[in-house]
């Protein structure tokens, strides 16, 4: 074997579809185009600043965010690698404000593709690791264009999900709702190889991910248990944390299918007409579905994220994922929220992070 005995991402697919006889072999194939515009934006993510495209566009996108070059010619490797094989009906990306609708010659498929085509993007200059981030639902119409409120599907619905990570190596984690699965890419055949298959989780954790710059404006129950954390060994939990943050959905999401962890971001009071600070579609829906998929937890903060129903395509949303005693007990910290808690001078005072006053 070329691969030395390991399984090719092809052939991970071909034995997959073999155990379900009704498949048509679309998700396969959808599956294998989304791959190679993810190797292809791993290759220009590569070339850094020699490949002169890591300024500004000059533009914002849908969120009023700053679109880096990079953010526009992603966006363009997926659109174009999925548009032309009748496997999508439609297409929903972070770039673009409105469904992409597919150019009249393409056949219509019967899936949905959601996708942040370049995730941790304001990381770039610095070199740290981004990523890709897709989640793949069934079309409500198969066959036909597809409307916006067709995609507005909760994350249980997800049928494939994953993220590709443009690190010191190009890795494609996966899942078809059977376990959580990681490839990666081999850089003279430009295959992606089962480097790590059913990825696990530990259930507890004695590592953190928040950003902390936020805390003035979190609620009560976050406060709480970040102020247990850093209360290290002599505080509630009898245990000492680490802290990590790299800004990036991508790597934070890596590291905790690799070794464990929790990542909160959560709901706050920053700005009362986000929910949150990442968008549900595509990114914590297909996020959460690896994280369960590989026997972790991810909520909004209160409850099973996978099972909010979507409002809009661009919709924020409070997200905490990863080890799953720390979730629940993140959870459990909500529900014990004391009324006005905001007001209440306990809080104000009670936080290693609150401000003095
Ligand atoms: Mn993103
Ligand atoms: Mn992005």
């Amino acid at each position: 074997m070329p691969t030395g005995g390991k399984t090719t991402l092809t052939q991970f697919l071909i034995e997959e579809r073999r155990r379900a006889p009704e498949a048509t072999g679309d998700l396969n194939a959808l599956i294998t185009d989304v791959s190679l515009a993810c190797k292809a934006i791993s290759r220009k993510v590569a070339y850094g600043e020699l490949g002169g495209m890591l300024g500004s566009a000059g533009a914002s996108n849908v969120q009023g965010e700053e679109q880096k070059a990079l953010d526009v010619i992603s966006n363009s490797i997926f659109l174009r690698a999925n548009e032309w094989g009748g496997h999508v009906a439609a297409m929903v990306s972070e770039e673009l404000e409105q469904v992409y609708t597919l150019p009249s010659q393409y056949p219509r498929g019967k899936y949905l593709l959601m996708f942040d085509p370049l995730d941790g993007s304001s990381n770039i200059d610095v070199n740290v690791a981004v990523g890709s981030i897709f989640s793949i639902t069934r079309a409500p119409s198969p066959g036909e264009d597809a409307q916006a409120a067709d995609f507005l599907q909760p994350g249980t619905r997800q049928v494939c999900a994953g993220y590709a990570i443009y690190g010191p190596s190009t890795m494609l984690v996966l899942t078809l709702g059977k376990g959580t699965h990681a490839f990666t890419l081999e850089p003279m055949l430009g295959e992606w190889v089962l480097s790590h298959p059913n990825l696990r989780i530990p259930e507890s954790t004695r590592e953190f991910a928040i950003n902390a710059s936020n805390s003035r404006f979190w609620e009560p129950a976050v406060k709480r248990y970040v102020d247990e954390c850093l209360a290290g060994q002599t505080g509630p939990r009898g245990t000492d944390f680490n802290m990590r943050w790299i800004a990036s959905l991508v790597a934070e999401t890596h590291r905790i299918l690799m070794r464990g962890g929790v990542f909160l971001y959560p709901r706050d009071n920053k700005d009362p007409a986000k929910a949150g600070r990442l968008r549900l579609l595509y990114e914590a829906n297909p996020i959460s579905m690896l994280v369960e998929q590989a026997g972790g937890r991810a909520s909004d903060g209160r409850r099973r994220l996978m099972e909010i129903e979507p409002e809009s395509l661009h919709q924020r949303i409070g997200f905490v994922f990863g080890s799953a005693d720390e979730v629940a007990r993140i959870e459990r910290y909500h529900g014990e929220d004391p009324p006005d808690a905001y007001a209440s001078p306990l809080f104000a005072r009670r936080g290693l992070f609150a401000q003095a006053g």
